[in-house]
């Protein structure tokens, strides 16, 4: 395809691609065109107008209501990001034809994620970034991928991965899926990973140790250098999974605390809207001795300062997303990081742990508190006091939905019974965090005096209460809706 340098017909300098400007007809061979018309659907502008109006207002979200989801960092996204994110000059195809003399289409795109990987790299102590996972748990996967290059390239027989058993699913999950076998270490009544069953399960054998620090309690790993120590001793890596970011931003760094990889779900921490699951971006970090190994293309940079996509890593794992991955949730991520700077980062830390010790600490008396010390940016509490009032931690979760508050994560992180993970995030007012806690101390209340306001909820919602199994078996949203 020949390009022409032209204003094209809205003005702008640009490419043309001529096929495109081609009638279908010249292009298509006669067996693949329509005799007659399609026969699509007629519906008035009203009432698809009424019919997306209702849906929007079924969300859940932020914007609309207090949203603290335990380990997802469900924060206010700064509306500046996404309108950085929209500017046209993002819009670009990720097919724009790239000239034998370099990406002169895309070099604004190009500085973009070479900056924010340098900026990541900064906040997490690592040597290199690739910005190509397009999720927390793609990250994980794509880290003990380079993990097992690693020990290939140096002829290491490694067979297992050790995680605590505090860690997210998805860190098993990862392992498994690039070949290794799991061993779960349990945590000590302090919450923390038993570092003397730890040190017995190491061994040569150990391709990786997963951890998330601060842990899915929200605790930290006081012994995480000791440990990272001891994996070194046998030539395991340590794997940090960075959904608990927002703990330790400006504070702590991974690549410090003695970590090899790490994942960041910039989605979480750097202030992205999402929630079932997307969308999100999750670059993989990792020390001098991995970077051969990166995913493909990288980022490069010429010594005239213009930047290219580098594919001159013989010893790469390959490519992992199409094109370069979630190219808009990395663009506001980076508009997120400038826009806060690195002050604005440590004190977002600061006030995610402020409010969450804050809350901790007004609900203990009325919910029972597994794990009782100072925590991060999250705290456990379990629903087991309620339980004598045969009220569930999801009913609890329920009723929160008819106070117009989504409820937090419940039943996870598996090792706490009834498990109610809040999150409150930074964002959130202390007035907010005070209603919150009043319809908390409401709900354990009315656990003990009028139970069934729990065990039917919610009430308010359009959709009633699914009976879970149903659901999952009959997947029909006009079951959901009341009638
Ligand atoms: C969210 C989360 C993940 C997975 O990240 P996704 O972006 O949802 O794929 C992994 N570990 C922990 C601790 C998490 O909270």
């Amino acid at each position: 395809m020949e390009l022409i340098y032209e204003k094209s017909r809205n003005g702008r300098t640009g490419v043309d691609f001529p096929l495109l400007d081609t009638p279908l007809q010249e292009t298509l061979s006669e067996k693949y065109l329509r005799k007659e018309k399609a026969s699509l659907p007629e519906v008035s502008e009203l009432d698809v107008v009424r019919h997306y109006t209702v849906l929007s207002k079924l969300n859940f979200s932020v914007d609309t209501h207090y949203y603290p989801l335990g380990s997802c960092t469900m924060k206010y996204n700064p509306k500046a990001t996404e309108k950085v994110a929209g500017l046209e000059s993002f819009n670009i195809h990720p097919m724009i034809p790239q000239l034998p003399s370099g990406e002169n289409f895309t070099q604004g795109a190009l500085e973009v994620l070479y900056k924010s990987e340098k900026l990541l790299e900064e906040i997490t102590g690592m040597d290199s970034m690739c910005s190509q996972p397009m999720a927390g748990a793609h990250g994980e996967l794509v880290g003990i991928m380079l993990v097992a290059a690693y020990h290939k390239a140096k002829g290491n027989k490694k067979k297992t991965v050790i995680v605590p058993d505090s860690s997210h699913g998805t860190n098993p999950a990862s392992a498994a899926m690039a070949g290794y076998e799991i061993i779960t270490i349990p945590s000590l009544p302090n919450g923390e990973m038993d570092f003397d069953l730890f040190k017995e399960a190491l061994n040569n054998e150990v391709a990786a140790v997963m951890m998330t620090c601060p842990n899915t309690l929200g605790i930290f790993e006081t012994r995480i250098k000791e440990i990272a120590d001891l994996a070194h001793s046998f030539d395991t890596l340590m794997y940090y999974d960075g959904a608990n970011l927002n703990a330790i931003m400006g504070k702590v760094r991974p690549g410090d605390l003695g970590f090899d990889v790490v994942h960041i779900n910039v989605h979480k921490t750097f202030g992205t809207p999402h929630g079932g699951g997307g969308p999100g971006a999750g670059p993989v970090g990792v020390k001098k001795k991995l970077i051969p190994y990166l995913p493909v293309p990288l980022i490069g940079k010429h010594t005239d300062g213009t930047f290219f996509l580098d594919y001159n890593h013989p010893e790469s794992i390959g490519k992992t997303a199409p094109f370069y991955g979630q190219f808009g949730v990395l663009i506001k991520a980076y508009a997120y990081i400038l826009l806060l700077g690195k002050e604005g980062l440590i004190d977002a830390t600061e006030k995610a742990v402020l409010n969450a010790n804050y809350l901790m600490k007004k609900l203990k008396a009325h919910y029972d508190l597994p794990y009782d010390r100072t925590c991060m940016h999250e705290c456990v509490f379990s629903a087991k006091n309620q339980l004598q009032h045969k009220v569930h931690a999801l009913d609890i979760a329920k009723y929160l939905i008819d106070q117009g508050i989504h409820p937090p994560t419940v039943y996870f992180p598996l090792i706490v019974k009834e498990a109610i993970m809040i999150e409150p995030t930074e964002t959130e007012s202390k007035e907010t965090l005070d209603w919150f806690i009043d319809i908390m101390i409401g709900a354990a209340e009315k656990a003990k005096t009028n139970p069934e306001v729990l065990l039917n909820a919610p009430f308010t919602a359009p959709i009633s209460r699914p009976n879970e199994t149903k659901a999952a078996r009959e997947i029909n949203v006009n079951y959901f809706f009341k009638k």
